[in-house]
């Protein structure tokens, strides 16, 4: 949960000229996900697993570590990799990749 640095206000997703961005309740204020560095939201619908309906994480991508990957969307070669447990314990982590140039979200079941 994000609160807005001008209002304190509580921040929702919402998209804005079809960016995913986080925006104020109270005073409209509209955070960009996209700047290096900040955190960044990525939902995921899950295909296979009709009762996930999406997976949504907050992500700081500055912390991620960065591996060898081939986008399709944009040509870049690298993307941050991130681990997340989106099932109970007894099925393995979801990986995903995102492109470090255009943030396009890849997954990968480990
Ligand atoms: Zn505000
Ligand atoms: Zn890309």
């Amino acid at each position: 949960m994000e609160f807005c640095p001008k209002c304190g206000g509580l921040m929702v997703p919402a998209v804005v000229n079809g960016k995913k961005v986080l925006k104020c309740q109270s005073c409209g204020y509209v955070k960009e996900p996209a700047n290096p560095g900040r955190a960044y939201r990525v939902e995921e619908k899950i295909e296979r697993h009709p009762l996930d309906k999406v997976v949504v994480f907050d992500v700081d991508v500055a912390t991620l570590p960065v591996v060898q990957f081939k986008c399709e969307n944009c040509g870049n070669d690298k993307a941050y990799v991130y681990e997340v447990q989106t099932r109970a314990g007894d099925e393995p982590a979801t990986r995903f990749y995102i492109c470090t140039k255009c943030r396009k979200v890849y997954r990968e079941y480990a």
